[in-house]
């Protein structure tokens, strides 16, 4: 059988190109960076090039790169930093929003226990948040404002560019966890007012276990882990220079085949939605138009979403029912939740994520597992007999 993987959210396949990058860190040029040999020197070059090719994929000065262990390192990094160099000018209030990743929520959280203030910002039944809401957030004492470019569940592409635009005016720090955006979208931190911005190489066919905080000059960064003099002092650890090439050169594959891989996950995309939206009492979740080219989500009234994925499984088919750090647990997903899906229709949702990997084949074989799986689930829900016998009411 074959595997169709549409899980692409969670991780990708490294790409051939990324592989190639990364092999000759892993044999010839295996010294230490802070090495003042030969062999050292080489690798040191080969990061400082990595960083110089990174930030031109961004629109960053080299020197506004900080090469971290992953996404959630950055995000981290980069919430502490800002929150913590706000705290020491009496600013204890923080912006952001109910549908952010784990990544920066439970950092978030961990800043209240400290004494920080949160607004979460509610987001509207489409998956969006608007430059109005965080501008009428923002207080005098507003140390940080964090909104992610585009959720890993729904897809949606919040307007960065103007939420950009009401911080730089407030003078207040903009941190956006892009880790869904970059290589998927075109980002400019430039043109988009950001100051820090949070990037995982896994989420574009890089290597798991390598990540980018971008920080714009003039933003105070503060050392997230103590050590040597690595990353300008701001990371230290002997660097992941296999991780490093292998995630640039990743980067600017996607950002070269952008244009063409764009159309074809839209294509993609738009055709499974259509199709998927033919079953009956089934709902589409997030912006139809301001979505990321590679995302469907979908909710189907009566069943389990874990059932649906086990079934799906067992035919080769590999998706999610949401975020890969909420399965396993029984509660619905928080985005879900906050973009105001009662519990019982969050329960039933399916996440497919494509990547250049996928073909038109991999649709026509989801469109016809997915019905058949779902009337099978329907046949054997009690909740869904409730529902046919008029006993409840449809949500959707
Ligand atoms: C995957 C992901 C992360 C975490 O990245 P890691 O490199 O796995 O730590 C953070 N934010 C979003 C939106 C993600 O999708």
């Amino acid at each position: 059988m074959k595997t169709i993987y549409v899980d692409n959210a969670a991780t990708t396949a490294m790409s051939d190109t990324a592989i190639n990058a990364m092999t000759p860190y892993l044999k010839e040029v295996y010294g230490n960076p802070s090495s003042l040999h030969t062999v050292g020197q080489t690798a040191k070059e080969a990061i400082e090039d990595a960083r110089a090719r990174f930030a031109r994929l961004i629109n960053a000065d080299p020197k506004e790169i900080y090469f971290t262990s992953c996404g959630s390192e950055a995000d981290n990094q980069a919430l502490r930093s800002a929150a913590y160099n706000g705290l020491k000018k009496g600013k204890k209030h923080i912006v952001s929003t109910a549908f952010e990743h784990h990544a920066v929520l439970h950092t978030l959280k961990k800043l209240e226990k400290e004494g920080f203030e949160v607004t979460y910002l509610p987001v509207s039944e489409s998956g969006l948040v608007t430059a109005e809401q965080v501008e009428r957030a923002i207080r005098p004492d507003t140390a940080l404002i964090s909104v992610m470019y585009a959720n890993n569940e729904i897809g949606t592409i919040q307007p960065i560019r103007e939420i950009g635009a009401v911080c730089r005016k407030a003078g207040v720090v903009f941190h956006t966890d892009a880790v869904q955006a970059v290589g998927h979208i075109p980002v400019d931190v430039k043109a988009d007012n950001i100051d820090m911005l949070a990037v995982s190489a896994h989420k574009f066919h890089g290597p798991k276990g390598v990540g980018a905080l971008y920080c714009r000059k003039g933003v105070p960064l503060n050392a997230f882990i103590d050590g040597g003099a690595q990353e300008r002092n701001r990371r230290a650890g002997t660097e992941n220079i296999a991780g490093i090439a292998a995630m640039t050169a990743a980067l600017e594959e996607a950002c070269a085949n952008m244009p063409r891989t764009s159309a074809k996950l839209k294509s993609l995309r738009d055709r499974l939605i259509d199709g998927l939206l033919k079953i009956p009492h089934s709902r589409l979740n997030g912006d139809r138009d301001k979505r990321l080219p590679a995302n469907v989500n979908m909710c189907f009234e009566g069943i389990e979403g874990e059932g649906l994925l086990l079934l799906l499984d067992a035919r080769g088919i590999c998706a999610s029912s949401g975020s890969a750090c909420t399965s396993g647990s029984l509660d619905p997903s928080h985005v879900l939740l906050a973009i105001g899906l009662p519990h019982e229709v969050a329960h039933g949702s399916l996440r497919i994520s494509f990547s250049d990997y996928n073909t038109d084949e991999d649709v026509d074989a989801i469109l016809q597992a997915v019905p058949e799986v779902v009337a099978y689930l329907r046949n054997m829900s009690p909740v869904w007999e409730a529902l046919e016998k008029g006993e409840k009411e449809h949500l959707i």
